[in-house]
């Protein structure tokens, strides 16, 4: 149906970004084709470690699922974005095809190894996140393709994440968010994955905050040094929720928490965290 309507046509899926555009007059597409009533589209599937996710699948099943709760940065993203009504409509996949620079999935996703998979009339293709998200609202996907499923590759031993975001209330969007993904050693830092959320038109990967830590024991002063990198990568704009320079704070502030949960999940500890409301 996309390459017969071509661009007078829109893909709806849980309608929580489309809808608000299409009432505000932003989208007026002639054709809306509705994926919610294609069977097999909503599941989480684990595979030694690994795990996929329909296109459809809502945030609220995946707040729920046993199989996420054990990667609890995936956790945090679901629970915490917006409440319970948008979680019960909105989709994983409708979320990284709308590539809104304050939406949570793509910067959480971004810290663990996640593909995704693009069906279109030519077949199947599978694309790094990172490439797939190529601007504030703009993809890799072709006019006539979808996206078919969400594939996050299973994380080595003595893994820990944590996301959190600094919101004004939480049917809203984030001033500004951290996702923080280590492996530890001991007490050194194998490896880090930090990603900045809201303060740049795609999710910013802080590779300087990520160097900070990587190869060190976490000390405070490791930890204050990740932080004061990941401030100078962020790129945010002055807007209604903020200006740049209070974003840039913020940013440092939440980093430094991130990274002292995610040290202390990789080592076992459960930590049940909450994004942080003014
Ligand atoms: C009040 C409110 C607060 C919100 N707060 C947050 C928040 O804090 N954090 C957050 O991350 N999000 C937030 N959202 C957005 C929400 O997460 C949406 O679910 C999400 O952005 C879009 O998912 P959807 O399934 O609703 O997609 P839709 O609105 O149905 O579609 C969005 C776009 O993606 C396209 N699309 C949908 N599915 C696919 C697919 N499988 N393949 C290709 N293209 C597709 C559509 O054509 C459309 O262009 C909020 C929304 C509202 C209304």
């Amino acid at each position: 149906m996309l390459s017969q309507f071509g661009d007078d046509a829109k893909l709806l899926a849980g309608g929580q970004s489309l809808i608000p555009l299409m009432k505000l007059r932003f989208a007026n597409p002639k054709h809306l084709v509705d994926l919610n009533f294609i069977p097999g589209t909503s599941y989480i599937k684990e595979e030694n470690g690994a795990l996929r996710f329909g296109p459809m699948t809502r945030h609220a099943e995946i707040e729920a699922s046993s199989e996420v709760a054990k990667i609890p940065i995936l956790h945090d993203c679901a629970a915490g974005i917006a409440d319970v009504q948008v979680r019960n409509r909105g989709t994983i996949g409708g979320s990284l095809a709308e590539a809104d620079p304050s939406g949570d999935w793509a910067t959480v996703l971004m810290t663990l190894q996640t593909n995704i998979r693009c069906l279109g009339p030519k077949g199947d293709r599978t694309v790094p996140l990172a490439d797939f998200i190529k601007d504030a609202y703009t993809t890799a996907l072709a006019p006539d393709e979808l996206v078919s499923e969400v594939m996050v590759n299973a994380r080595p031993k003595n893994s820990g994440g944590a996301y959190l975001a600094f919101k004004r209330s939480a049917p809203v969007y984030p001033t500004a968010s951290a996702a923080v993904q280590l492996t530890m050693e001991g007490d050194i830092c194998k490896d880090a994955a930090i990603l900045l959320g809201c303060v740049g038109l795609i999710p910013i990967k802080a590779k300087e905050a990520e160097s900070a830590l990587r190869g060190k024991q976490i000390t405070d002063k490791a930890i204050s040094s990740a932080a004061e990198s990941a401030r100078a990568a962020a790129d945010p704009q002055s807007d209604m929720r903020g200006s740049a320079e209070y974003k840039r704070t913020l940013v440092g502030a939440l980093v430094k928490r991130a990274i002292d949960i995610a040290v202390r999940r990789a080592r076992g500890e459960h930590v049940e965290v909450s994004h942080i409301y003014a």
